[in-house]
């Protein structure tokens, strides 16, 4: 029997007791009163309030049904015209990287080369000499040059500090040139299998910026933050999504971020339910510990390995069947050999892992569906129900839709992902490729199950940017007209529901969460204001007035 079932059962006895056990109905710890409830409970999407006990969702439906589970301890939350929904689940986070968005060097809106070197500049004025400047999220191709920025801008200002600032997708890097001799990099030093030192065509120089594998070359050699700078960085993390209304997040961890939410969670601090993914390398190391998919508890749950298939299409890694448009010398970068993916999977599908699969390209979509089917076949039916899942799914042509489906392979993308790519996606794979790519409504609306997230740190954290760019595929001031490839538009219910039960079936903890229904986990945003009667760009503003997660408020905005 899985696990999944038994735990649903006993939330289910739980709220039965607490609701009908005893003569007088029970006293709710919290009812919600005023706001409009959208539920993602396709048997009664739409309620007028509902009361929480004891971290469970007690009743749901109208005032009058409601206001019987009102006693003297109850608090009562009035929101008028105010918009309640499962609490948002972001499939895939990077928690810390998303915390030193917050607290660290910020390259991301620098809107040329001499602003990014600028904001460089001040940024190590007051930093100790020696100490690395890492990071960043910056963008080249928000920069009218478009150009990798290179060691020589920033040099001048960096004698005495070892400089690795990362752009936004993570899959580039800009080293200055402090950093490449400390790490030893010179004009002969190979290229490491899966990534490039990009040189200088004249002089066969390394221009700084390093891609995919290369960057490992100088992260190695990067001391590591301790416990406590990782604390740091987390907790405002974790603050940042209580604001957000993000109350489940599916984090790429290790074993020592796991080590840190561990911590805060024993003091009774964590207010965000965690999925913590390995790396696929420590698989070993969790199997000995026993750990495997369905392992954890209701806070932090463990058991699901993550590995690539590819790097990004921003980065031109991604593996496509076709060159680059605007590249033709390639076609993008395995990151492993198509042999060493396929057992890769087969053994964490056998030892009982849920496999989180980074896949961009059409080709490495492809290539990870093989794998999966592989396995599948030669694995056979498993005890431990599976919930694979691919991380991003963004090029994925017809006829490998259509094996997501039979294989119930689950597309965990990012809608914001598609307004920001938007910008440069045609010019570098074409029209036609992009036709097939970020076809959020083509999973949707073909049954198969997808899951929303944003892939904090590289696109912000807000749901609300998420539902606006599932919604209306446009900038987020407007544009193109009607939206980019509009026929993969998808309703506002469609983007909710699957930001939240989407989100917890890629968990498998849809019988838990996800939905505002009887004796689910009490996981709750309330919108200021009613977004299902305003224009999708007004849903970019509208605050969040509260967010709760095991029926506890973990953020309330200030009243007027
Ligand atoms: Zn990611």
């Amino acid at each position: 029997m899985n696990r999944l079932f038994l735990l649903g059962a006993m939330v289910m006895i739980a709220s039965t007791a607490a609701g009908c056990g005893r003569i007088e109905p029970a006293q709710a710890d919290l009812v919600l009163l005023g706001a409009k409830i959208f539920t993602a409970d396709a048997e009664a999407p739409w309620a007028d309030a509902l009361a929480v006990k004891d971290g469970l969702i007690l009743e749901v439906g109208t005032e009058r049904a409601v206001s019987r589970f009102i006693g003297e301890g109850t608090e009562v939350v009035h929101r008028p015209g105010g918009l309640a929904v499962p609490g948002f689940n972001d499939a895939h986070v990077h928690m810390v990287d998303g915390g030193r968005s917050l607290v660290g060097i910020q390259l991301r809106d620098a809107e040329d080369e001499e602003k990014f070197r600028d904001r460089i500049a001040a940024y190590v004025r007051d930093l100790p000499p020696g100490t690395w400047v890492q990071h960043g999220n910056w963008d080249h191709e928000a920069w009218p040059s478009k150009r990798h920025p290179s060691k020589e801008l920033i040099d001048p200002v960096t004698p005495d500090h070892p400089v690795f600032v990362t752009r936004l997708d993570g899959h580039i890097s800009l080293a200055n040139s402090l950093a490449l001799e400390l790490a030893g990099i010179t004009a002969d030093t190979p290229d490491p299998v899966g990534g490039d030192i990009v040189r200088d065509p004249e002089t066969g120089e390394a221009t700084g910026i390093m891609i995919d594998a290369a960057q490992t070359l100088v992260t190695r050699i990067i001391p590591q933050p301790d416990d406590v700078e990782i604390r740091r960085v987390l907790e405002a993390a974790i603050a940042h999504a209580a604001e957000l209304g993000v109350t489940s997040v599916q984090d790429n961890t290790d074993s020592q971020l796991l080590r840190v939410y561990e911590q805060i969670r024993s003091e009774g601090k964590l207010t965000v339910r965690v999925n913590a993914w390995h790396p696929i390398g420590e698989m070993e190391q969790l199997v000995e510990e026993g750990i495997r998919a369905w392992s954890g508890d209701m806070w932090i749950r463990r058991g699901t390995v993550k590995m690539f298939a590819d790097g990004s299409m921003g980065a031109g890694s991604a593996w496509f069947f076709e060159p680059y448009t605007d590249d033709p010398s390639t076609s993008g970068l395995a990151m492993d050999s198509e042999e060493d993916m396929r057992r890769m999977i087969r053994e964490a599908d056998a030892a009982g892992f849920n496999i989180a699969c980074h896949a961009i390209g059409d080709r490495a979509n492809s290539v990870i569906l093989d794998a999966l089917a592989e396995a599948f076949r030669i694995n056979g039916a498993r005890t431990i129900p599976r919930r694979h899942r691919i991380e991003h799914a963004q090029a994925v042509r017809e006829e490998d839709m259509d094996r997501f489906r039979e294989l119930g392979i689950i597309a965990s993308v990012q809608p914001s992902h598609a307004i920001d790519d938007m910008r440069w996606a045609e010019k570098r794979i074409g029209r036609e490729r992009c036709d097939y790519s970020y076809r959020i409504g083509s999973f949707i609306n073909s049954g198969i199950h997808t899951a929303f997230g944003t892939d904090w740190f590289v696109e912000p954290l807000d749901p609300r940017l998420g539902l606006y760019a599932a919604v209306t595929r446009e900038f987020p001031g407007g544009g193109p007209e009607g939206g980019w490839f509009p026929e993969e538009k998808i309703t506002l219910e469609q983007a909710l529901t699957a930001y939240t039960l989407g989100s917890a079936y890629a968990e498998g903890l849809e019988g838990v969460k996800g939905k505002i229904a009887e004796g689910y986990l009490a996981d709750i945003t309330v919108f200021e204001k009613d977004l299902f009667k305003l224009e999708p760009r007004e849903w970019l503003t509208i605050p969040i007035a509260l967010t709760m997660v095991d029926g506890k408020v973990v953020y309330a905005a200030q009243e007027e």
